[in-house]
């Protein structure tokens, strides 16, 4: 008997949103089976998405090819991973194949059933070396606080938002439903997801120590970019075989394949890496939020979801607001320790010129003394953001972006944090010879060498000079090396840790007791609708590094430096009240009709001039005139964006706004053949790409 399947495939990209092709199989198939299948020249991964036994109506059956290959030995992708890959697709605008196909391992497409079997007999063999039922396992007794979350999660009907301070015990609770969830259900597994590859080794170990005398070091596996392709296909095949009964990663996890899965943890919700900012641009919180319904809706037990955070997001807390969500909150920390008290430097009333204030270094100088740390947040990395010559116009241009190459001492090279293009410093001007060429504006390296000599008399209870040390990306580069410098920190070699935003995060210091911001004011008067709401998060995620050690947490102070001491934001931030600041927040975005009261979508076109990229989008907005739906939504003018060229691409944006998210979503399909359409306008010849970013973060 002959069958007709119908199989997702990686669609090129000039075809648009294809759906699945027709083949034909002398062998039923299952909906879920991974196959291989002739497309043009090429042989490609495909997942049979359907497999009828009746011929396709509007084709001959002579005309359809043969499935060359069935991955039998995996057992198909379940319903409800198939559910998730569908939504996300139509949801974010992207073709079903080219969705599907770009969140599996790419190890996977070339696998063949041989190489399949030898890695599923791996992973069964793991499985059975380590796990030992009968291990008792030590935990703290649950805090007041963890108890009644947890009581509440028991009964859950909808998304938990757990809103509890820094250092008030949210990973204790993610472990703990965890462990309900794994006891309840031998087949039972559960997604954790963190928003930075970074927080990964910490969160891995205590979740290590937790399950692994009894479920074995199979039963925990991490999915992140930062892995290998082998490793990234073998976690993946013990997620989708359930071996792995924890899944920990970022965002890109969210699509692993996991037939038990019964809880999702989403920690600092809030974070907007948990978007992804290219290809399709989805979000793994709001898909987490998506897939547990779906899951719950399909099978006999719930999946729940927890969003946690300090300084949730304000779509969360909105839709808490509103009941969608039930927000469970933890206020205390962990041991009583109090938040730190916030200290606001008024830059107006400093020396001038000084990057540090005097009252700020004293304090830091008490804080060595009596052998506690401090953490200095400034966020951008490098000497400083541009070289510049006095005696001519000369700056230190990309070549190549509409942005500056910072400046970074150490290797004396100058780099384009946009693009890549590294050059050594140059000895004189370029441009006029001018040997004083000089820095302007300050980045970590320099502040980290700055501290270092206005700190040079301040030292430690031993007697010896204060240490300061430098963590960003550029020191946290080789494998490793984030851990060696934790651990340094933990051990108190280090007095003052200069960091970017990496350092705010997650982290659990226990010496900690003075945390300071600098330069944070650009964000205070950004165009960016959500710069406040980042810059509350980052702050008082700063802070709660600070004071974890109730010993300690009483003197314990999180230092601004700031131009405009008045600002409502800092009042907020002084009493530690997020609900304060979210309800100004959201009153705002509803006048204005902004998320999460309205909905936004960008379409982006890059080009090679900004022209072409401008007349694309004003040519598809005009020719949408017609389209149904159109009165339902507005469409802005093109604009390039704010840095508009990148490797010599030319960037420029449309918005596009709507009352209804349903309208939003049928306009724009609606106006996808046009997109399509608009690249043969005469006037956007140069044209390269376009890309529609449905809820984006940055407008
Ligand atoms: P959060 O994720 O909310 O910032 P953590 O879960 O990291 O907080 O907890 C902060 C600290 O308190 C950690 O060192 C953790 O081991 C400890 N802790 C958490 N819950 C308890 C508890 N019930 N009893 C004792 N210590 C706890
Ligand atoms: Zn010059
Ligand atoms: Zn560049």
């Amino acid at each position: 008997m002959t069958y007709w399947p119908s199989v997702v495939v990686a669609t090129p990209a000039h075809s648009g949103l294809a759906g699945p092709l027709t083949y034909r199989s002398e062998q039923p198939l299952a909906a879920g089976n991974l196959v291989r299948v002739p497309l043009g020249a090429r042989e490609v991964l495909g997942i049979v998405w359907s497999c009828p036994s009746d011929p396709p109506a509007d084709c001959s059956e002579e005309q359809l090819r043969p499935v060359s290959a069935v991955l039998d030995g995996l057992m198909p992708l379940g319903d409800g991973w198939r559910q998730l890959v569908a939504f996300a697709a139509r949801y974010y605008q992207r073709g079903l194949g080219e969705m599907a196909l770009s969140v599996l391992p790419p190890a996977l497409r070339d696998l063949d059933n041989t190489q399949l079997a030898r890695r599923l007999k791996r992973l069964a063999k793991v499985n059975g070396s380590a796990a030992c039922p009968e291990t008792p396992v030590s935990r703290p007794q649950a805090s007041a606080e963890q108890q009644q979350v947890l009581d509440a999660l028991g009964t859950l009907d909808r998304p938990a938002l757990l809103y509890g301070s820094t250092g008030s015990g949210k990973t204790e609770v993610y472990l703990r439903a965890t462990e309900q969830v794994l006891q309840d259900d031998p087949a039972a597994q559960v997604l954790v997801l963190v928003p930075e590859i970074n927080l990964t080794p910490q969160l891995e170990e205590r979740f290590r120590q937790r399950f692994e005398p009894r479920h074995g070091s199979a039963a925990l596996v991490s999915l992140h970019s930062g892995m290998t392709p082998a490793q990234r296909l073998q976690a993946w095949l013990a997620a989708h075989a359930g071996t792995a009964r924890i899944v920990l990663g970022t965002r890109m996890a969210i699509f692993a394949s996991l037939p038990g899965l019964r809880l999702i943890v989403v920690d600092e919700e809030h974070d907007p890496s948990y978007k992804s900012q290219e290809g399709a641009r989805y979000s793994a919180r709001d898909l987490a939020v998506y897939r547990a319904k779906v899951e719950s809706d399909r099978g006999p037990h719930p999946c729940r979801v927890i969003l946690g955070s300090a300084t949730p997001s304000l779509e969360s807390w909105h839709a808490a607001e509103q009941g969608r969500y039930r927000r469970l909150a933890m206020p205390g920390r962990i041991g009583g320790g109090e938040l730190p008290r916030l200290r606001l430097v008024d830059m107006n009333h400093q020396p001038k010129g000084a990057t540090l204030s005097p009252p700020l270094l004293a304090a830091m100088e008490e804080r060595i003394a009596r052998g506690e740390q401090c953490l200095v947040l400034l966020n951008r990395r490098g000497y400083a953001p541009v070289l510049s010559c006095d005696a001519c116009a000369w700056k230190s241009q990309c070549p190549h972006c509409s942005a500056f190459q910072v400046f970074h001492k150490l290797d004396r090279t100058l780099r384009c944090h946009h693009c890549g293009f590294t050059r050594r410093v140059p000895r004189a001007c370029p441009d006029c010879g001018n040997l004083d060429i000089a820095p302007i504006g300050r980045g970590t390296e320099q502040i980290e060498e700055q501290l270092a000599g206005l700190l040079s008399q301040a030292v430690r209870p031993d007697g010896t000079p204060a240490r300061v040390a430098r963590m960003d990306a550029d020191t946290t580069r080789t494998k490793g090396s984030l851990e060696q410098q934790l651990q340094a920190l933990h051990e108190g070699e280090v007095d003052v840790l200069v960091g970017t935003q990496m350092v705010a995060k997650g982290h659990d210091f226990r010496r900690i007791t003075l945390v300071a911001g600098l330069n944070v004011d650009a964000a205070l008067f950004a165009s960016d609708y959500r710069a406040p709401e980042r810059l509350f998060a980052l702050l008082m995620q700063a802070a709660g590094r600070a004071g974890r050690d109730a010993g300690h947490s009483g003197h314990s102070e999180m230092w601004v430096q700031t131009w405009h001491p008045t600002h409502p934001l800092f009042a907020a931030l002084k009493k530690h009240d997020y609900p304060a600041f979210a309800a100004e927040q959201l009153a705002e975005r509803e006048a204005a009709a902004m998320p999460p009261f309205g909905y936004q979508a960008l379409l982006r076109a890059d080009a090679r001039t900004q022209d072409a990229a401008q007349a694309y989008l004003n040519g598809v907005a005009d020719a949408a005139a017609d389209l149904p739906g159109r009165d339902e939504v507005t469409l802005y003018p093109a604009v390039p964006l704010p840095i508009q060229r990148v490797a010599n691409v030319e960037r420029a944006q449309m918005l596009v706004e709507s009352h209804s998210r349903q309208a939003l979503q049928r306009f724009l399909w609606a106006w996808q053949p046009l997109l399509l359409q608009g690249r043969s306008l005469p006037e956007a010849r140069g044209l390269i790409r376009f890309a529609v970013d449905v809820d984006p973060l940055a407008v």
